[in-house]
């Protein structure tokens, strides 16, 4: 019988194949590298990186940072600094947005050359629980594996009833292209994809809509951190609808009809452009996992064990396909875990807490627990929420919005969550989550120098007002 020519009979051989490119993926193939593992790294695009670096995290806080500049020069006309109005070239942000990629992209590709990894662009699915069937541009190649770690991430949820074929309708990659800028834009999803993205057109000019299904933005937060942000993008947004869903829409000559219902929402309204961001999905079906043995859920998740291991002990899952949330720094650890355990260690992930930051305008950002998961446990906590109106640094960037709140346990004094809402908020979550790592207490973090003057201060000064020694403040005893 003849070969089939589109089949490349030899099989290339891997300790650990990681598959998938993305923040989890690679870092799990460097560190298996590193610790002597001879590594196979399957990934569709042409680009590692993923979602994160390539439509999502990265080119996001490119464009947000345009968006900081434009809001910020804006606001300081008022305070004797005047630009004039700025002019935007479109192509010229979109270039300088994917020369912020490509660096990264690029840096990668040095990376996995350095560690002798072995590169293979295509598509993967396991055919058995010891061998991956890749489709690459030039034909078929199979990769057999000792361990397999899967990192293939996730995709925009769709919503079928939406003419999900019209370019007027967008999922996030579609708005990061930034091809156009509509003159009204609706964004279904007040979460975090939703926001970055109206901070991001709002400043471009587009008049924006939001509509969300809860009772307020970003559900995950305390309502007391997302008020700030609430309270501005109120001001500058066209409608913010919550408790409101959008039952269809339909393509018209003129833009996209949409209807709603819910509180406060018109019947229908014509836009422009619609981004869908209402959460993403895992990629656990599109990948033959059945034939591999590894369970996956309903939803596409896979299940796993604290050191990342599914059902079959020698494949392992990381990153969104390995469960919430989402998010490009928890699939980079467990990414190490992965590989480590892969590679006879003895690692496991037992993170206490995976921050979370909303690049919007304010920023929020929150760790550990919430004051109303702490609510809804029935644990007894002292609560302290600094406000930055009595920063000197915030009021020196002309913003008083800002808040740090701080949760500890009434019994010990031990840090049991925090967050920030403010300018720059992000920035200040990781000491947040390095004392709850440390098991430390409100006087640790009151008793430790912070620099002055920086928006970092209002961690201690939160946690001073827990133990009764702030001085920034007058609280009546
Ligand atoms: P999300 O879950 O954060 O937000 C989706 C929002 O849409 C929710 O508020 C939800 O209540 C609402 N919603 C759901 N169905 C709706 C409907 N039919 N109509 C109106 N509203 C509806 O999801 P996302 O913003 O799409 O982000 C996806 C994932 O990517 C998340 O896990 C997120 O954490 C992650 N992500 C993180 C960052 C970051 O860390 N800065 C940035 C982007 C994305």
């Amino acid at each position: 019988m003849e070969a089939n020519p589109a089949i490349n009979e030899s099989v290339t051989h891997a300790d650990v194949l990681v598959l998938g490119g993305g923040p989890g993926g690679y870092t799990a193939a460097f560190r298996a590298a590193d610790l002597g593992k001879q590594v196979v790294l399957i990934e569709r695009y042409p680009g590692l990186g993923g979602v994160c670096l390539n439509v999502g995290c990265i080119p996001s806080k490119a464009l947000l940072h345009v968006a900081q500049i434009i809001h910020e020069v804006d606001e300081f006309e008022q305070h004797g600094l005047n630009y004039g109005k700025p002019t935007l070239d479109i192509g010229k942000i979109r270039a300088w947005k994917e020369s912020v990629t490509n660096t990264l992209v690029d840096g990668l590709a040095r990376l996995v050359k350095q560690r002798k990894i072995t590169l293979i662009q295509g598509t993967g699915r396991f055919t058995t629980d010891h061998m991956v069937e890749v489709k690459t541009e030039t034909g078929i190649q199979n990769v057999s594996f000792d361990q397999a770690i899967i990192a293939a991430g996730s995709h925009p949820t769709k919503i079928p009833v939406f003419p999900n074929d019209d370019p007027r309708l967008w999922d996030s990659t579609d708005a990061l292209e930034l091809t156009e800028i509509p003159k009204k834009l609706l964004i279904v999803g007040g979460g975090i994809i939703g926001l970055e993205m109206a901070t991001v057109y709002h400043a471009f000019g587009s008049e924006i809509s939001v509509v969300e299904l809860m009772d307020q933005i970003i559900p995950g937060c305390d309502n007391d951190l997302v008020t700030p942000l609430y309270r501005r993008i109120k001001k500058q947004y066209k409608n913010i609808w919550l408790e409101t869903r959008v039952t269809s829409i339909e393509k018209h000559n003129d833009g996209l009809n949409v209807s709603f219902e819910g509180k406060g929402a018109p019947d229908s309204a014509i836009f422009d452009a619609v981004l869908v961001a209402v959460g993403r999905k895992p990629n656990g079906k599109l990948i033959g996992a059945e034939l591999a043995g590894v369970n996956v859920d309903e939803l596409g998740f896979i299940a796993v064990d604290k050191q990342q291991r599914t059902n079959i002990p020698h494949i392992f899952a990381i990153g969104d396909i390995a469960g919430n949330p989402m998010l490009a720094h928890k699939a980079s650890h467990e990414g190490k875990v992965a590989a480590e355990v892969a590679s006879g260690l003895k690692a496991g992930f037992d993170a206490l807490t995976i921050p979370s930051v909303a690049y919007t305008d304010p920023e929020v950002t929150w760790m550990g627990l919430t004051e109303n998961q702490a609510k809804q446990q029935g644990i007894d906590y002292d609560k302290a929420a600094f406000p930055w109106a009595a920063s000197g640094r915030s009021l020196s960037l002309g913003r008083k919005e800002g808040l740090t709140k701080i949760l500890c346990e009434k019994e010990t004094g031990r840090i049991l969550g925090a967050g920030m809402v403010g300018p720059n908020a992000g920035e200040l979550i990781a000491e947040a989550v390095l004392a709850l790592e440390m098991g430390a207490d409100a006087e640790d973090i009151g008793l430790t120098v912070h620099p002055h003057p920086m928006l970092s201060e209002t961690f201690a000064f939160a946690a001073e007002m827990i133990t009764g020694s702030i001085t920034d403040l007058y609280i009546k005893k």
